[in-house]
């Protein structure tokens, strides 16, 4: 309901702008409590195109007046969003600052964005900055299936931002995907360059060939950008969830709980007879590595939503020097539980190991569609803490959870009771083992259910 505050007041009309190209149109197509749309239209002119243009600029030539443009998403479209959006983009807002300041989920969907450098690309330019991504490539002409796929993909972008984030993101990585510009390239280019990349585009990985692509790949203001760019001293954000994650492994550690949840993890996933596995919130790679070492899994992959897990599990598996057939059997993908994605398809079994106490229990809904409709594995093995044994940790103080980051920790009767629902709804059938040294009373420090179908 607060869309229209936080972008363009009065959600009930219709906004339009002028602009030197075409026209901008901005509507709401969906406005309720828990979900608001807000949609940008922009309608190119490509006769007012080639009226701006230049002299030289390809004078006389058709593909001035026959190309692209108009249908696409481009430098154009980012001009539009700073003129139209220009308020939000800056993180300003007249009646709602707290809420432009304020951290939000949202889903971007660019219609058509031309992208030669493909999927892989878009990936590469959105998933380090937190969004998960989903791509579909449009054929060249429907008409006409035997020319197969053009370079035009519809994206859709979903992650937890503040809106100025989401559209500068958008503004400057547009331009970046399709390497065209329609406009001249100066210096001044450099400075909005920085300026809108701040906080993000010193750490991107990507920051080369952004640079030089938005700076349409003039050598001498790529090297200034990038020379500039390596003197913003960033801090990791995700420092912070490092150190806490080396604080549940102190209280874990003694009994080397981690040895035994990977051991009961490669049972169960070898009685089930498994060959292609995918391990959900594979972390830094602790199962990926055992899994990968054992021939008879064929297929390994590993998911994250955490860039920084995925690059430390890069690093520990050494993915770069590896022997081509092994390297053949691993692939490690940036995705969210949250959300359906068809890569997640198609598995013998999926690991979800201790993952499901990091989901708020509000989203639980979620994840159990993406597994268990979505993803649909002949096996899934979900490990979690029991709640009961935390007592039996003598550096764990009384009512503490084990990791800072956990929403929750179960007891064996809270397990059972989800996950009995669980399998009942979609369809499978969930027996449960203890993980580690078992206690007569509280029972063993880890939990496991084993879903089959
Ligand atoms: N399975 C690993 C890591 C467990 S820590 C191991 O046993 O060592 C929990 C992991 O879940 C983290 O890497 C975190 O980034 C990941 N995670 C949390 N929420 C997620 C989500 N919505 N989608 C995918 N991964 C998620």
């Amino acid at each position: 309901m607060d869309l229209g505050y936080l972008i363009l007041k009065n959600p009930a009309r219709v906004h339009s702008f002028e602009l030197p190209f075409g026209k901008a149109h901005v509507f709401y197509p969906e406005l309720s409590d828990s979900r608001s749309a807000a949609s940008l239209l922009l309608d190119i002119d490509s006769v007012a195109l080639v009226r701006g243009r230049s002299q030289s600029a390809g004078e006389g030539s058709l593909d001035q007046y026959v190309n692209d443009r108009p249908y696409v998403s481009s430098s154009f479209l980012s001009v539009a969003i700073s003129r139209v959006f220009g308020t939000a983009m800056g993180g300003r807002s007249k009646e709602r600052q707290a809420l432009a300041d304020t951290v939000l989920e949202w889903t971007a969907v660019i219609a058509v964005a031309p992208c030669r450098g493909g999927e892989r690309f878009i990936r590469a330019l959105f998933e380090p900055l937190g969004y998960v991504v989903n791509a579909e490539r449009h054929p060249l002409d429907e008409s006409f299936p035997e020319w197969g796929d053009g370079f035009y993909y519809t994206i859709r972008l979903s992650g937890m931002q503040r809106l100025q984030d989401l559209l500068t993101h958008i503004y400057v990585l547009l331009p970046v995907l399709d390497a065209e510009k329609h406009y001249w390239v100066g210096d001044d280019e450099v400075e909005k360059l920085l300026r809108k990349g701040e906080g993000w585009l010193a750490t991107h990985p990507e920051r080369e060939a952004i640079a030089a692509r938005y700076l349409r790949f003039d050598r001498r203001l790529t090297r200034d950008a990038l020379a500039r760019l390596a003197d913003e001293d960033e801090p990791d954000p995700e420092a912070v969830e490092q150190a806490r994650t080396s604080e549940e492994h102190e209280i874990e550690a003694p009994m080397q709980l981690w040895e035994h949840r990977i051991g009961a993890v490669l049972s169960a996933l070898r009685a089930v007879d498994a060959k292609t596995v995918i391990d959900l919130g594979c972390g830094e790679g602790k199962l990926l590595k055992p899994l990968l070492q054992d021939r008879a899994f064929e297929r390994v992959v590993g998911m994250d939503v955490s860039w920084r897990s995925l690059g430390i599990a890069r690093r520990r598996l050494y993915m770069d020097q590896m022997p081509d057939a092994q390297r053949a059997r691993i692939e490690l993908i940036h995705g969210s539980l949250m959300y359906r994605d068809k890569r997640l398809e198609g598995f013998d079994a999926a690991t979800v190991v201790e993952v499901i106490e990091h989901l708020d229990p509000p989203r639980l809904a979620a994840f159990e569609r993406v597994l268990f409709e979505c993803a649909r594995p002949r096996a899934a093995i979900i490990t979690t803490p029991n709640v009961e044994y935390n007592v039996r940790f003598a550096t764990l103080p009384a009512a503490q959870l084990r990791h800072k980051d956990h929403r929750f920790e179960w007891s064996r009767e809270e397990f059972s009771a989800w996950a009995l629902g669980v399998a009942e709804r979609f369809g499978y059938a969930v027996r449960f083992l203890p993980i580690g040294p078992e206690d007569s009373i509280v029972g063993a420090p880890t939990q496991m259910g084993v879903f089959t179908r």
